[in-house]
């Protein structure tokens, strides 16, 4: 039986690479090709920029706000009404589970929206100068060719936090999807052609690591990526040879901090979330859970009984609460991660391997594993896992939980359970991350921006914020005076 095949996306068409190349997509569950998809060799990645070049000058930088903000919404009812069948690819390519996936799906479509309601209101600026006769505006134009490169872990969510503020703002994008998770991004532009978006708008490149350093090494204005801290550096410095402007939206060692006087229940459950939600392969995953002294060992212990409750199993049946990790790879590391905390003196408290009850066994499971007595110098609280492993830190002082929530490489996420008014305000202030969740965690909306600091990134996506990585500021000075000015004189 002929597995289904997922081509490359460019100037508008359905295309096979240049080399006939194709890679397999491996479905996590049960650790089988479930579908191919055709590899994108450096001619077909330098057609896909030469098309969005060409969509740009000729098609869609002359198009209005209106008629960009149609296409996108008309890209949302679409994606919406696709939620289904578009989550159920996502989670067979990389093991999420159903209950995530079709509602990130609407979320998605949520992003398309509200950047749709900001292509017609691209206000530019009239600034008043000193001299009366000269008439001075400041204009947003877009960038041109933008790079759009995503992790596996949400293509579809990742993708429209991109896509979506470049759209409006009258960008054109190549993009390139993960080669563990590509399905849905080719599929998605099924839907952006039905929408009727002009060809060449969007283009998908598919491939490993050679297709990305290919786009970034190409005739592009722009790069906007996800992934980790390590890739993210490279693309930055090739991008800063040839001077292009990045966005970087990395990983994170996120601190989850629960002062006693909080809700216990309430944050045992943003706990949980944090690490076990998505099985711990999301960049704000709440790694670090530092639990103050006086609630500690209760902590722990309801921690584990809900953990050791988590029910794993097929990602589309609607009851699964954890799926796989999403490919081989990643399952090892999150294996030898905890191995590694093991040997580094971790007090294992529950999970600590593989899950291989029954019909796990044949998929990527990770038992959902909870270290005490984590000390933050160890690996295991330093480097990003990406996996369901929750380090426990416990703390004595607000002070003392500040400084070990800091002293981490990373500044992506923090979490504060606490009913302490003036401690919340202390401690927003004085965490050093781009997001702060306070009695909550996860929690995401297309209307705030997001974003890290220090090795989580650079650059904003979602909320307003987003439009400023896809656009340039263009000031015009007209002087209407009729005067000759001294040529050797600065005008002032
Ligand atoms: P990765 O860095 O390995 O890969 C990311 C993307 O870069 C993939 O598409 C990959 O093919 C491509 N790539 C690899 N080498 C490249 C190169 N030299 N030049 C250009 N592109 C290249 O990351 P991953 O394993 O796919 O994803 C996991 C990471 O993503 C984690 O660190 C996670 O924290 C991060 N992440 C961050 C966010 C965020 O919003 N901050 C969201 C999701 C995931």
């Amino acid at each position: 039986m002929s597995l289904p095949h997922f081509p490359l996306f460019i100037d508008g068409r359905f295309v096979e690479g240049a080399t006939g190349n194709r890679f397999e997509a491996i479905n996590p569950y049960n650790r089988l090709p479930w579908a191919t998809v055709a590899e994108a060799g450096d001619e077909d990645v330098a057609a896909a920029i030469s098309a969005a070049r060409h969509a740009f000058e000729t098609t869609w930088r002359k198009t209005n706000g209106l008629q960009r903000s149609r296409l996108m919404h008309k890209l949302a009812d679409l994606l919406e009404a696709d939620a289904g069948r578009m989550g159920h690819m996502e989670s067979t390519d990389n093991g999420k589970v159903i209950r995530e996936t079709r509602p990130q799906m609407m979320f998605a479509a949520r992003a398309y929206r509200f950047f749709a309601g900001y292509a017609d209101k691209l206000w530019g600026s009239q600034i008043p100068l000193d001299k009366r006769d000269v008439f001075d505006y400041a204009s947003q134009e877009p960038l041109g060719v933008v790079a759009l490169i995503t992790a596996w872990n949400s293509p579809m969510g990742l993708l429209a936090n991109k896509l979506a503020p470049a759209l409006a703002t009258g960008n054109c994008v190549v993009i390139k999807p993960s080669e563990h998770a590509s399905a849905t991004t080719i599929e998605f532009c099924r839907l952006a052609q039905a929408a009727g978006f002009p060809p060449g708008v969007i283009n998908v490149v598919c491939g490993a690591a050679q297709t990305g350093r290919a786009l970034v090494g190409g005739a592009i204005d722009k790069v906007s990526f996800t992934g980790s801290a390590g890739i993210g550096r490279e693309v930055a410095m090739e991008a800063g040879r040839r001077l292009v402007p990045v966005t970087l939206e990395l990983g994170g060692k996120s601190p989850n901090i629960v002062f006693d006087d909080a809700h216990f229940e309430r944050s045992a459950s943003g706990a949980l979330a944090g690490i076990f939600a998505a099985t711990g392969q999301t960049c704000v995953a709440g790694s670090r859970l530092l639990v103050q002294r006086g609630i500690h060992a209760r902590m722990v212990e309801r921690l584990a009984e809900r953990a050791r409750a988590i029910r794993l199993g097929d990602p589309l049946e609607e009851s699964t609460e954890m799926g796989t990790a999403a490919n081989e790879p990643q399952f090892r590391r999150i294996l030898e991660a905890i191995s590694q905390a093991r040997a580094d003196g971790a007090r294992l408290v529950t999970g600590g391997g593989a899950a291989t009850e029954g019909d796990l066994a044949g998929g990527y499971f990770v038992q959902p594993t909870i270290f005490d007595q984590v000390s933050n110098g160890m690996r295991i609280a330093r480097e990003e896992v990406f996996g369901p492993v929750l380090s426990i830190i416990p703390f004595d002082t607000e002070e003392e939980a500040v400084a070990i929530a800091n002293d981490t490489p990373y500044g992506l996420a923090a979490g504060i359970w606490t009913n302490d008014l003036a401690r919340t305000l202390r401690m927003t202030r004085e965490l050093r991350a781009g997001q702060v969740w306070v009695n909550t965690y996860r929690s995401l909306a297309v209307q705030a921006p997001f974003g890290g600091v220090k090795e989580s990134g650079y650059g904003r996506e979602k909320g307003e914020a987003a439009l400023n990585e896809y656009l340039a500021t263009k000031n015009v000075m007209i002087d209407f005076s009729e005067q000759d000015a001294d040529p050797f004189a600065v005008k002032t």
